[in-house]
């Protein structure tokens, strides 16, 4: 059996967060750890590992994943930010759910470390 993972209590309401929107399909949340002025996760409710385990069946939830997350910034009056999906331990992923990463408030450098 695979270890529940911190999203997925976040999404039992085993533990808080700092929520700023929930529907049927998805949470987001403002990180704990935040790299930026702005930084908040959006996450699917399925139990997705990383964009590696999507499925055909998952387009929809990826795209509806973004849309929200874009409300988001555009309801904090937010024209620049960066989306960040780490998939795989390599790439930076800690938390074994899927989440995308928006990030805002700062000049972004590229490429990232
Ligand atoms: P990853 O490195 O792409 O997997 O990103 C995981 C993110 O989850 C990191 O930015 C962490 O700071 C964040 N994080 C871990 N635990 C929590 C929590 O309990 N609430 C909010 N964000 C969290």
């Amino acid at each position: 059996m695979t270890e529940t993972t911190i999203f997925q209590k976040i999404i039992n309401e085993e533990i808080p967060c700092d929520k700023l929107y929930e529907d049927e399909f998805c949470i987001a949340f403002n990180d704990i750890q935040a790299q930026a002025p702005v930084h908040f996760l959006v996450i699917p409710k399925k139990p997705i590992i990383s964009l590696l385990e999507c499925i055909e069946q998952d387009a929809n939830l990826l795209g509806h994943l973004l849309f929200v997350g874009s409300k988001i910034a555009k309801s904090k009056n937010l024209t620049n930010w960066r989306t960040v999906i780490n998939t795989g331990a390599e790439s930076g992923q800690t938390v074994f759910h899927l989440h995308i990463h928006f990030l805002s408030g700062r000049k972004m450098n590229w490429p990232p470390g």
